[in-house]
């Protein structure tokens, strides 16, 4: 299926002259959904073992949760600032507009395991580099990191050097 041909693009949003791909077109579409989902889950199985998946506010959640559930893993949730409940750690981080604080359960991930982080979208990589950093200050080692959708242009990948990084689809 061309999942790209199923996004939809929404110029000057959230700010004038942002192109914003706009995920809600394929998660609407239950054959889309099911066909990016089955993607995530191929690449998910290249990855050889893996104990966790890590995703993060908001749309990390969409696609996260559901590829942990079908594949027999754990979900761990990374929010924004004073969100989640109990002990945290936290990460400042740069994002495309603007900066930003992520948090993490202190417990959420145990040392020596093996942590697959999914989101949405890659754009410049701010985002998952601070998830990488609280995997990895948790003692966790990234498996690796599967995208919907990549910002080639963007060059986030370049933060990411000696991850694995995938994506389903590429712009
Ligand atoms: P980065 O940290 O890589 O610069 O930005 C990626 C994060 O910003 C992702 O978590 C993603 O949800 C969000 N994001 C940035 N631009 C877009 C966009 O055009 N569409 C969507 N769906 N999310 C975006």
């Amino acid at each position: 299926m061309d999942l790209k041909a199923k996004l939809r693009h929404v110029m000057d949003f959230p700010k004038e002259g942002i192109d914003f791909i706009d995920i809600t077109t394929v998660l609407q579409d239950a054959e889309a959904f099911k066909a990016c989902m089955d993607s995530f889950k191929d690449y998910a199985e290249q990855l050889g073992d893996f104990d966790v998946i890590v995703g993060s506010e908001s749309r990390g959640f969409i696609f996260g949760a559901p590829l942990a559930c079908q594949m027999g893993k754990g979900f761990v949730p990374v929010r924004k600032k004073g969100k989640l409940p109990y002990k945290t750690i936290r990460v400042e981080y740069d994002l495309e507009y603007g900066q930003d604080v992520l948090e993490m359960h202190e417990d959420a991930v145990k040392p020596g395991q093996r942590v697959l982080i999914v989101d949405d979208l890659l754009a410049t990589g701010g985002t998952t580099e601070a998830n990488i950093k609280l995997v990895e200050q948790l003692g966790g080692e990234v498996a690796g990191i599967i995208y919907f959708i990549e910002l080639g242009f963007l060059e986030g990948r370049k933060k990411l050097e000696g991850y694995k990084v995938n994506s389903i689809v590429t712009f």
